[in-house]
C-alpha cells in the first residue's frame, strides 16, 4: 500500500507526526476505494489527539495560501489541496441514545474509532507515521471482506443499525455502487430495524436514494429496500406498486419491477437524475387508479395526470428540490402516454404539434423514457416498438421544421386582449388566449400575428365584447 500513498499531502503528514511524535492514519472510505482502485477525493484523516493542530501544521508545510477550515464544534478542521478535499479529526468514541443519530461523543483510541464505523470496509486504516508508514490497521477482516465483496458491519449488527439506522441504507447503497453483497446476519439485521429508519431526517435518506439513483442499475437497491421493508418507511407510494392481482383468471403486471426495469433502461442513456427520476415516477399513480372490468381486463386510466399530480408532495416528502427540476419529471410523467398513442395511429400535424408545445425542449428527453418504457421479453415486440418511437421522432422532427413550435410563445398577449377589448380582469381574457393558442395548433389559422389579431377579434365579438375605440 505503501506505493499508493504517494501524494505529497501523506508525505507531509508523515514529517509532521514524526517531528512531533504523533499518531496519524488515513482511514474509512479512501482506503477502502485504494484497495478497490476507485478514484475518490476526500481523505479522511484520524489522528490521536487535535486533528486541528495537525490540520494547521500539515497545511503549513504545503504551503503559505493553503486556508484551514475549522469545526470547532466537532473538533475537525479540513483544507483543499488541489482537486482533494482532506479532513482532520481526533480519534474518538462514540455512545448512542435511543432517540437519536447523533452519539454522545469522547476522546478516544484507534481502534475505538475504528469500532464506531459502519461497516468492516469502512474501518480500514493505514499509518502514516514516518516510521511505520503504510501499514494496515484491519481490527475486522475488512480486506478478507473486500475480496468477498461482502458489506458486513463490525460489530453486532443490530446495534450498530439501531445506533445510526442511516447506516442500514448506506449499507445498500454500496452494496448497489460497489456491486457487492450484504452479509447475511447484517442483511437479516436490517429487516429487524427498519422500523428505525424513522428518527433519520429525509433530507439524509434522500441522499442515498440520490446515490442509489446515480448507481448503474439502481434496481438492484431499490430491490434491497423493498426486500428489507425499508421502503415501506421512507417511500410508500414506491412500494405500492409492488404486487399482482388477479381477477377472473386475468392478472396485471407487477408495477414495481416494471418501473425498475424502466429505470434501468433509461440509466443505460441518462446520466440526467431528473430523467432516472422521472423514470421512477412514470407509473406512480398505477395503484390508485387501478380498475377491473370484465370487458377490458385491467386499466390504469389517467395515471399519468394522477401521476403529474402526485409529484409536488412526494418531492415534499423527500426533500427533494421544489423547482424547475421537480417541474420537468411532473411534466415527463404527465406526458410519458403521449408518443405511445402517436405511434399507433395515423396521426394528425396537430396532434403532434402540440406534443412539441408541451414538451418544448424537453421532447428528446420524452423519447427517451418512451424508450425506456418498452420492456416486453419479446425481442421482436421491443423492436417494433423502438421502431414505431423511430417514426414519432421522424414526424417530431418534420413537423418542428415546418411549424417551429417547440419554444412557441402564443403571438396575442393577455395584455393586448384586456387593450382590444376595454376589458377588466375577468375569465374570458384566459378563455380568449387559450382559443387563439388552439385554433394555431390545431392549424385551423396561421401561425402568424396577423391570423391571430383577426381571430381574436372575432372571438371577443363571439362572446359580445365591442372592439374598443
Ligand atoms: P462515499 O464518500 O462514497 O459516500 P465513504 O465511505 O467515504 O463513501 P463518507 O460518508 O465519506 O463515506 O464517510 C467516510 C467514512 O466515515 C466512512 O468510510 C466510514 O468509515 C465513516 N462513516 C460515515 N458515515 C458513517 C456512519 N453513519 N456510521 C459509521 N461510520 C460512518
Ligand atoms: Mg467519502
Amino acid at each position: 500500500m505503501k506505493d499508493k500513498l504517494s501524494n505529497i499531502v501523506f508525505k507531509k503528514i508523515a514529517e509532521v507526526c514524526g517531528e512531533n511524535n504523533l499518531e496519524a492514519y488515513v482511514i474509512g472510505g479512501f482506503v477502502r476505494d485504494l484497495f478497490l482502485n476507485r478514484p475518490s477525493k476526500d481523505i479522511d484523516i484520524v489522528t490521536i489527539g487535535s486533528g486541528i493542530d495537525l490540520a494547521k501544521s500539515v497545511a503549513a508545510k504545503l504551503g503559505k495560501n493553503i486556508k484551514v477550515s475549522v469545526f470547532k464544534n466537532f473538533g475537525t478542521a479540513m483544507f483543499k489541496y488541489k482537486n482533494l478535499e482532506v479532513e482532520f479529526v481526533g480519534a474518538r468514541k462514540e455512545s448512542y441514545q435511543r432517540n437519536s443519530r447523533n452519539p454522545i461523543v469522547e476522546n478516544g483510541t484507534l481502534e475505538d474509532d475504528q469500532n464506531r464505523r459502519d461497516f468492516t470496509i469502512n474501518a480500514l486504516a493505514l499509518n502514516l507515521h514516518a516510521d511505520k508508514f503504510g501499514e494496515l490497521l484491519d481490527p475486522f477482516n475488512g480486506v478478507n471482506d473486500l475480496k468477498n465483496r461482502t458489506i458486513r458491519t463490525p460489530l453486532n449488527p443490530d446495534i450498530t443499525f439501531s445506533d445510526d439506522p442511516l447506516r442500514m441504507l448506506r449499507a445498500i447503497r454500496f452494496a448497489n455502487q460497489l456491486n457487492f453483497y450484504i452479509e447475511k446476519e447484517s442483511l437479516a439485521a436490517i429487516e429487524r430495524n427498519k422500523e428505525r429508519i424513522k428518527i433519520i431526517s429525509f433530507e439524509r435518506v434522500s441522499d442515498e436514494l440520490n446515490k442509489i439513483m446515480m448507481c448503474e442499475r439502481p434496481s438492484v437497491g431499490f430491490k434491497l429496500l423493498a426486500k428489507t421493508g425499508l421502503l415501506d418507511y421512507i417511500f410508500p407510494d414506491l412500494a405500492a406498486l409492488r404486487g399482482v392481482d388477479v381477477k377472473e383468471g386475468q392478472k396485471h403486471k407487477d408495477n414495481f419491477f416494471h418501473t425498475l426495469t424502466v429505470l434501468d433502461n433509461i440509466c443505460k442513456n441518462t446520466d440526467n437524475i431528473w430523467l432516472r427520476w422521472a423514470a421512477l415516477l412514470h407509473d406512480i399513480a398505477k395503484p390508485r387508479t387501478k380498475r377491473y372490468s370484465k370487458d377490458v381486463g385491467w386499466t390504469f386510466h389517467g395515471h399519468e395526470f394522477i401521476g403529474n399530480k402526485m409529484i409536488p408532495e412526494i418531492f415534499r416528502n423527500l426533500k427533494l428540490p421544489l423547482n424547475d427540476k421537480m417541474k420537468y419529471v411532473q411534466k415527463m410523467v404527465g406526458l410519458h402516454m403521449r408518443p405511445i398513442v402517436l405511434a399507433q395511429e395515423e396521426v394528425t400535424d396537430s396532434a403532434i404539434r402540440r406534443l412539441l408545445f408541451e414538451a418544448g425542449d424537453d421532447v428528446e428527453d420524452l423519447m427517451t423514457l418512451c424508450d425506456a418504457d418498452i420492456t416486453s421479453k419479446n425481442p421482436d415486440k421491443v423492436a417494433k416498438y423502438l421502431d414505431n418511437y423511430q417514426l414519432v421522432r421522424q414526424k417530431l422532427k418534420e413537423v418542428e421544421e415546418k411549424d417551429k413550435v417547440r419554444n412557441w410563445q402564443p403571438p396575442i398577449s393577455g395584455e393586448e386582449i384586456i387593450k382590444t377589448f376595454d376589458l377588466p380582469p375577468c375569465r374570458a381574457i384566459g378563455d380568449i388566449k387559450t382559443a387563439i393558442k388552439n385554433a394555431i395548433l390545431d392549424g385551423e389559422i396561421e401561425n402568424t400575428y396577423e391570423a391571430a389579431h383577426a381571430f381574436m377579434i372575432a372571438k371577443g365579438q363571439e362572446m359580445g365584447f365591442k372592439v374598443a375605440e
